[in-house]
């Protein structure tokens, strides 16, 4: 059950002051001594992570953080990471107690929580050890609140049903490709089995494409793409779309008769993890771009880098080539998207496959907020290898933003 990437759970953030409860709140929720307990006030530095299967939403991810009251250098620090935080929370639950009487922390969080369109509720904790009415609170702070303790698990079922009925209004659902599809059409995957193939599977990307054409009723056929060919000959007129790596897409895409759709796992991931759309549009802005503007690479993590790696030697490569400008290129790995963007002219981010949607959002949203173009590394290729227009096929209302 813990075997979904932690990009693809929904994360649960569970904020809050110090030693109100958080960490226990988390231990209780997914049943496991998770996160350090003391009651020394700032036991939470770094967020901490666990994952759990809440049915029916599916894989979450509960989120740990460190008291939004810290105090001192390192405290600040601390507050920082916890609000990077919400940069990736799809859903918050905001531990209060009844004692608190300044309640400046809790607004300013309930503030971003509205700005970021996060789904969010309150709970009181510690109701074993006081418990009182809650009326004044709820008036207080404009929110839905209710009463747990962790300690005699008074009320955690209801906090469960609460975030599953919460869940129902995030942001609406996005599909690879099911909106796509309809009962019955005949998909037909390529997925080549080279040296970078890994051994004895498929990669997430395939596997998750492949349930989805299932979720629809539609038919799924996977084949290498030395098979393709015969494929079109047995199935025919029969095939809606062909769904291909990227890399042999130039190799197939004359193979594929004009009538049948043909994309790539890039474009569909460039949409179910970002914007789509937004991409388009920064692929047109190459054509804009000057001799020494300043591109930003951000990776969201920090893989081994190898010769020829794609972020630090391809993709620089491929822009100046294409724009046929000298630019100057600045790298970020990891938590975020980079300090300050304003000085940049263009950003290249690669494919997010370690963050969840709401994180590439966040980073996608700064890049607009600055009027600066964003692409992605799959879009980019896509582009660069002459395939983009075609793939683009199946999204006619973005294809157009192309001209
Ligand atoms: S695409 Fe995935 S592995 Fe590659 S840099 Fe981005 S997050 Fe890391």
């Amino acid at each position: 059950m813990n075997k979904s990437p932690r990009a693809n759970r929904l994360h649960i953030g569970i904020f809050g002051k110090r030693n109100i409860g958080k960490s226990s709140l988390i231990n209780t929720l997914t049943n496991q001594s998770v996160s350090l307990v003391s009651d020394i006030k700032g036991t939470t530095t770094d967020p901490v992570y666990k994952a759990m299967e809440l049915l029916p939403i599916g894989p979450v991810v509960f989120i740990d953080t460190a008291g939004i009251d810290d105090a001192g250098e390192l405290g600040n620090l601390r507050i920082k990471k916890t609000l990077n935080i919400l940069e990736k929370t799809d859903m918050a639950i905001i531990l209060l107690d009844f004692k608190t009487n300044n309640l400046h922390y809790e607004k300013e969080l309930i503030d971003k929580f509205k700005k970021k369109n996060i789904p969010f509720i309150g709970v009181v904790n510690k109701i074993d050890i006081e418990d009182g009415d809650i009326e004044g609170l709820k008036e207080e702070l404009n929110m839905d609140i209710f009463k747990i303790s962790t300690k005699t698990k008074i009320g955690i079922e209801e906090l469960k049903e609460k975030l599953i009925t919460l869940s129902k209004y995030i942001e609406e659902e996005n599909f690879i490709i099911k909106d796509k599809i309809q009962k019955n059409d005949v998909i037909i995957q390529v997925t080549p089995i080279d040296k970078a193939a890994p051994k004895g599977r498929l990669i997430l990307p395939q596997v998750q494409t492949i349930r989805e054409v299932l979720d629809a009723n539609a038919i799924n056929i996977v084949v290498q793409d030395t098979e393709l060919e015969e494929t079109i000959k047995l199935f025919g007129d029969k095939i809606k779309m062909v769904i291909t790596d990227s890399q042999v897409f130039g190799n197939i895409k004359d193979i594929v008769p004009r009538e049948i759709l043909l994309t790539s796992y890039s474009i569909l991931f460039a949409r179910y993890k970002g914007e789509l759309l937004e991409f388009v549009r920064g692929i047109k802005a190459i054509r804009n771009l000057k001799d020494k503007d300043n591109i930003l690479i951000s990776e969201a993590c920090t893989h081994h880098k190898q010769k020829g790696d794609i972020g630090r030697d391809k993709i620089p490569r491929f822009l100046e080539e294409i724009s046929e400008k000298e630019l100057n290129f600045n790298w970020s790995s990891g938590n975020s998207i980079a300090e300050d963007i304003s000085n940049y002219n263009m950003v290249v981010h690669c494919g997010a496959c370690m963050i969840n949607r709401k994180e590439m959002l966040s980073r996608i949203q700064r890049a607009k907020e600055k009027n600066i173009p964003i692409i992605n590394y799959g879009i980019f290729l896509a582009y660069k290898h002459g395939i983009l227009e075609r793939a683009l096929e199946i999204f006619p209302e973005i294809k157009k933003e192309l001209y």
